[in-house]
């Protein structure tokens, strides 16, 4: 019933150059008949550029950000029409690393939530909890608070047209990963948190895993039910390492 996803996660990386090889690489190994959806997420200022490089390939495009704001003198932002205009589909909403370094509030994560799906953009949520809550037990009740602020705002309804992304902070960059079980177990909880308000929404929306997922640990942890793929960082920058994931995918 759910298409698996993988999503790659560029972060603040990359060159003209960088990204044309890596693209190029990918083109070369992908195969068409891997049934998931695909999508490279980029830097703000190469967004055209990987969606004319991606032009009639499956891999969709998307961004790492945008504006709570929709348009005017807001200076410096980057409004979802903008990201729609330039090639997106999808955009991150909410990573840990925006939350943490840049102060993003779960007010200003469920705006951009807003403001995407107003640019007919699919937002991909990110929740997740930091070692220390992980160790006081606080692991779902983080989660599902950072998931009901966004659901309050946008009602669940929004949630057909969007995806979570599970991504314990402890796991991003660290090279420490979820075991399956422990990923699985917050997945369900999201999807039940979801079902309670629309079992027919949660049944439907992808729920990716990120947090150190590479080719060796890819397969094991899309195997379990309730992760639909992942979002995928370090990995991503490596054309080889991101086409395996992609096959375990699909
Ligand atoms: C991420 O930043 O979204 C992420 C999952 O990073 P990594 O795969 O490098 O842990």
């Amino acid at each position: 019933m759910r298409v698996p996803v993988v999503a790659g996660n560029w972060k603040m990386n990359g060159n003209r150059a960088s990204i044309q090889a890596l693209l190029e690489s990918i083109r070369a190994g992908f195969s068409r008949e891997w049934e998931s959806r695909f999508l490279v997420c980029g830097s703000f200022p190469y967004l055209d550029l990987i969606s004319r490089l991606l032009q009639d390939s499956a891999i969709a495009v998307g961004a790492q950000n945008l504006s709570e704001f929709r348009a005017g003198a807001y200076t410096g932002e980057v409004s979802g029409e903008m990201l729609a205009d330039a090639g997106c589909r999808y955009v991150i909403i909410g990573h840990s690393e925006r939350r943490a370094l840049f102060g993003e509030t779960s007010q200003q994560v469920a705006a951009k939530f807003l403001r995407a799906q107003e640019a007919g953009l699919t937002p991909i949520l990110c929740v997740g909890e930091t070692l220390e809550q992980r160790q006081q037990g606080l692991t779902l009740d983080t989660v599902r608070e950072q998931l009901r602020a966004v659901a309050d705002v946008a009602g669940v309804d929004a949630f057909r047209h969007a995806m979570l992304a599970y991504e314990p902070v402890w796991a991003i960059g660290t090279g420490l990963t979820a075991t399956p079980e422990q990923a699985q177990e917050v997945h369900a909880s999201l999807r039940e948190r979801i079902a309670v308000l629309h079992p027919e929404i949660a049944a439907r929306l992808p729920i990716l895993y990120g947090g150190s997922v590479k080719a060796s640990n890819a397969a094991e942890l899309f195997a379990s039910p309730d992760i639909d793929g992942g979002l995928i960082g370090g990995a991503s920058l490596d054309a080889q390492e991101f086409l395996a994931i992609c096959r375990a995918a699909g």
